[in-house]
């Protein structure tokens, strides 16, 4: 009887402390993905790659007027995008790195790295190559694939209803045939024209807060049917008709 008891008590024990191990796991290890994984926890004062990687994730939450570096180093202005990141998705928002925040990114990525409600033929119309552009093919690309995080989070703030783009990336021979400007962003590959279920200047206005160092809209020439953004060096926000 005392056997049969301590028995039980042991089993109950051992399942007690499985049931924690097996939660701690759970919380402890993030999900592998198709695109990229994780393997620690990131928080401000870390740096590398995967820094970098995170950076990239977060370009939309910058803050309004903001561009984030993505210089793969994890000080206050990444750790402030993660914040903004989490409370946008409800989680809790503590601006460090761990499963809950990288399983929310994987869900909201594809095999190739672009978030879910964009991808890279959308922001290439002009070739299939990202070639003949002001930089290289693969930071043409590269450039292309920040754009999308950061209309990902754009989207997202808009009731994630749905953006369209009507142009991407263009070789000079594209630019020249759309009429593009000689140092426009579509040749570095990060400038795109928005437009979709929203007005051009809900979009132009909302888009101060997700990373676009140029917002070009309604009453700036050549904008009044579409909402040009693009990062660049210096801010070029510019659409009289909203205000903006
Ligand atoms: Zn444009």
């Amino acid at each position: 009887m005392f056997a049969r008891a301590l028995r039980l008590a042991l089993s109950i024990v051992m399942i007690a402390s499985f049931a924690v191990v097996g939660t701690v796991v759970t919380a402890g290890t993030a999900q592998a993905d198709g695109c990229y994984s994780w393997g620690r926890t990131l928080k401000q004062g870390m740096s590398g790659s995967d820094v970098r990687q995170l950076q990239i994730r977060v370009s939309g939450y910058p803050g309004y007027g903001n561009v984030l570096a993505l210089d793969g180093v994890y000080g206050p202005a990444t750790a402030a995008a993660v914040t903004r990141f989490q409370r946008a998705y409800g989680l809790s928002a503590d601006g460090v790195a761990g499963p809950q925040t990288f399983n929310k990114i994987y869900a909201l990525q594809d095999n190739d790295c672009t978030p879910i409600h964009f991808t890279y033929p959308e922001l290439n119309r002009c070739n299939s190559t990202w070639s003949g552009g002001a930089v290289s093919a693969s930071t043409a690309r590269a450039n292309a694939l920040v754009s999308m995080w950061k209309l990902e989070a754009l989207r997202h703030a808009l009731g994630d209803r749905p953006i369209n783009i009507s142009s991407g990336f263009r070789s000079y021979a594209c630019n020249n045939a759309a009429g593009g400007a000689s140092t426009s962003r579509h040749l570095y590959g990060d400038g795109v024209d928005l437009v979709g279920s929203h007005s051009f200047c809900t979009l132009a206005k909302r888009a101060r807060y997700h990373g676009f160092a140029s917002i070009l809209g309604p009453g700036y020439p050549d904008h009044n049917d579409h909402v040009h953004v693009s990062t660049r060096s210096s801010r070029h926000w510019n659409a009289p008709n909203c205000g903006i």
